[in-house]
């Protein structure tokens, strides 16, 4: 009987630790999306550890795990501690980093000296200025810009207050979030993501929403800027179609990309139970609110919502006490965010396109390497920075951002066209140099730097 009663109680234990480990990880229906791309991430590792692949399906492109297509050349060799936790996904979640995440002694910030914390801080007082440069904070906080920034706004809003959080549960969250982009993307990585929440905060404190939006707007409107590029793979959807990439297949080729990263969003908001206090009925709301704006962000889909913005800006007919209205307004914030930086200043716009357009030849040369047509914009031969920027300014970031200048007429919105006037100007110039003889330049042209000239954007 003794035996039988310690069995009892050790497969009792069992079960309890089983069903503690899983609470972290919803595991009904609709989370099953989540799981399934998290799996994936295992069997990625796995294969990269020397494990034979799981086989779904017959495309041998299907296997490119672009971690490992990204990595610098002199970063081959032996895996690294900090390489090893990076491509640790479903494993991370369940063992190692979850004791770690969001205990003080492991911050990196208690490494670096007082001086450069105490800068960091200083630049959060101006974290509302248009100016605010993302690549300097990034290293002042030691790459965990993302972190510092949206936790700042979380407390700055009093959301942390409104929404009864749990300090340690946000924090945990967003060390997820951060680490869940990819810090080997020259573009999409942690430091965009944290870019586009400043740019929705200055945003969000325009009269015109400020004024309008609930505490709930904010809240959605910063997480969606916060996570709307999670997990991203450095390529496009075109190429996650042409190679049969299994998030192609799961997401029927429409979204692709936007659809993971709303629901990589999802996977982490219930691990990390941030928001498991409130009903479930507003859990699910958000979720849903959340894919809303992150798929808004789908540049696809640009001329749908530019055509929808215009046609209520026409008829003068958006009214912000309708939630529905405030809701539309928060996808042109977020897509406006997103596609901000032909506006700043020139010296941060120029080094965002050099590094849009690096990542864009990073696809271009993967493309080349695996005998695939070489995607628009993607051939370093013959697609050059200026092109590639000249043509996004003019087709695709003007439009959205003249419409927005109508939609909220204030200094802000000026600034932004005028930064997008002058960049555009520069680029132009330097294309000039590039196909004139040298000595004909035109030395007006020289002048066109943006530093120089923007109007009013101190103060902001
Ligand atoms: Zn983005």
């Amino acid at each position: 009987m003794g035996i039988v009663l310690i069995w009892s109680l050790i497969v009792a234990l069992i079960r309890w630790i089983t069903s503690k480990r899983r609470g972290a990880i919803s595991y009904d229906s609709s989370d099953q999306t989540a799981l399934y791309i998290r799996m994936l991430g295992d069997v990625r590792v796995r294969s990269r550890l020397g494990f034979e692949p799981e086989r779904r399906g017959s495309h041998p492109y299907l296997y490119i795990d672009f971690r490992i297509l990204h990595s610098r050349p002199e970063s081959a060799g032996p895996l690294s501690a900090r390489k090893v936790r990076r491509l640790l996904s479903f494993q991370r979640y369940l063992h190692s980093s979850r004791f770690f995440r969001g205990a003080p002694p492991q911050n990196p910030l208690y490494i670096l000296d007082d001086d450069y914390t105490g800068q960091a801080k200083c630049m959060l007082e101006k974290v509302g200025s248009w100016n605010f440069d993302i690549f300097l904070f990034d290293r002042l906080t030691n790459g965990n810009s993302l972190v510092s920034l949206t936790f700042h706004l979380f407390n700055q809003y009093g959301l942390i207050d409104l929404f009864q959080l749990d300090m340690v549960k946000l924090r945990r969250f967003l060390v997820m979030v951060q680490e869940d982009y990819h810090s080997q993307n020259p573009y999409h990585n942690a430091v965009h993501a944290a870019d586009v929440t400043q740019a929705m905060h200055c945003y969000l404190k325009e009269p015109k929403l400020s004024k309008s939006l609930t505490s709930w707007d904010i809240l959605l409107g910063l997480l969606a800027a916060a996570t709307h590029d999670l997990d991203h793979p450095g390529v496009n959807q075109p190429f996650l179609i042409k190679t049969n990439h299994y998030l192609a297949a799961l997401y029927k080729n429409t979204s692709v990309l936007e659809n993971h990263h709303w629901r990589s969003a999802v996977g982490l908001l219930r691990e990390s139970g941030l928001f498991a206090h409130l009903p479930v009925e507003d859990r699910l709301k958000m979720e849903s609110q959340l894919g809303s704006l992150i798929l808004a962000t789908d540049i696809s889909r640009q001329n749908d919502y530019l055509a929808q913005f215009r046609t209520h800006l026409d008829k003068g007919d958006l009214c912000l006490g309708n939630a529905g209205h405030r809701h539309f307004i928060l996808q042109m914030a977020l897509k406006c965010a997103d596609i901000c930086n032909p506006c700043r200043p020139w010296r941060l716009s120029k080094q965002w396109s050099e590094k849009v357009t690096e990542e864009f030849f990073h696809q271009g040369d993967i493309e080349k390497k695996y005998k695939l047509d070489v995607s628009p914009l993607c051939d370093s031969q013959t697609d050059t920075v200026e092109n590639i920027q000249i043509g996004f300014m003019t087709y695709v970031a003007e439009p959205l951002f003249v419409e927005w200048g109508r939609f909220s007429d204030t200094r802000l919105s000026q600034t932004m066209l005028g930064y997008l006037g002058l960049n555009k100007a520069s680029w132009r110039g330097k294309l000039q140099e590039q196909t004139s003889s040298g000595d004909d330049t035109d030395p007006a042209l020289e002048e066109t730097d943006s530093e120089v000239l923007p109007q009013g954007s101190k103060e902001l």
